[in-house]
């Protein structure tokens, strides 16, 4: 959809950079237009009426006008500002994580609602929701459906065979499980175990409401580092809050 003059739209802000000594550009994501990067003008300045309005994982109501190169933002209301999420550590640590990863694959001006309404019910599951790490492996498969990467869990990439009650590897190259046989000599493999294959199974077809009480262990860290080695090959990069967030999860 090609953006008027003047617009408005819902957005969730993603992330901020120094532009000038007052200025920022403001890189935010929205159900109409995808992700978008704008300058917000003097929002350092004390008097500024935005400046609390587009803080990092804040859901806010913008005004804009299109500019030249970056479009500019005239206006911002905060609609949830998600306060969980900044008053606790662990949870703020979650929502970065979620926030850097839709900035790496949302597309700029690409229409992608179902992404957004993902994005913004996982920053509501993390604000009051008690388990964190299923409402984060549940948003990272679903986002990969979303931006058209969503693995194979079910049979065999190389040899269709559907898989059983075995051991097989998450092929990153494939785009997802290839069987003990098939997998020999192939690089990109991480090993999963059938109850890890299981779990992203039902983490990936089934309802929220329907997987949120799961017992993950003893399978966390397969599928934690699945999930993670699987972004770092299709990024081909570290998701950078991800330190951080392990540093938070360690904390007592
Ligand atoms: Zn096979």
């Amino acid at each position: 959809m090609s953006k008027p003059h003047d617009y408005q739209t819902k957005a969730i802000i993603l992330s901020k950079t120094r532009l000038a000594e007052a200025d920022r550009i403001i890189t935010f994501f929205t159900p109409e237009h995808g992700k978008i990067a704008a300058v917000a003008k003097g929002v350092r300045r004390p008097n500024s009426r935005m400046s609390g309005h587009l803080e990092v994982l804040d859901y806010s109501h913008l005004n804009l006008a299109r500019g030249h190169n970056l479009d500019i933002i005239t206006g911002a209301q905060t609609l949830d500002s998600f306060l969980p999420l900044r008053e606790d550590l662990t949870r703020g640590a979650y929502g970065l994580y979620a926030a850097e990863i839709v900035n790496q694959f949302a597309m700029e001006n690409l229409e992608n609602r179902e992404l957004f309404d993902l994005f913004l019910k996982t920053l509501e599951r993390l604000s009051y929701q008690d388990n964190l790490e299923i409402a984060t492996y549940y948003f990272e498969l679903h986002l990969l459906k979303e931006v058209g990467f969503k693995p194979e869990f079910k049979e065999c990439l190389s040899c269709h065979r559907r898989l059983g009650e075995e051991e097989s590897v998450f092929n990153f190259k494939s785009g997802g499980t290839l069987c003990a046989h098939c997998a020999q000599g192939k690089p990109w493999s991480f090993p999963l175990s059938f109850g890890a294959l299981k779990v992203l199974r039902m983490l990936q077809d089934d309802d929220y409401e329907q997987v949120k009480g799961l017992k993950l262990e003893p399978v966390t860290h397969e599928i934690e580092g699945a999930l993670r080695n699987y972004f770092y090959y299709l990024l081909e990069k570290d998701i950078k809050s991800a330190s951080w967030l392990d540093k938070v999860k360690k904390m007592p």
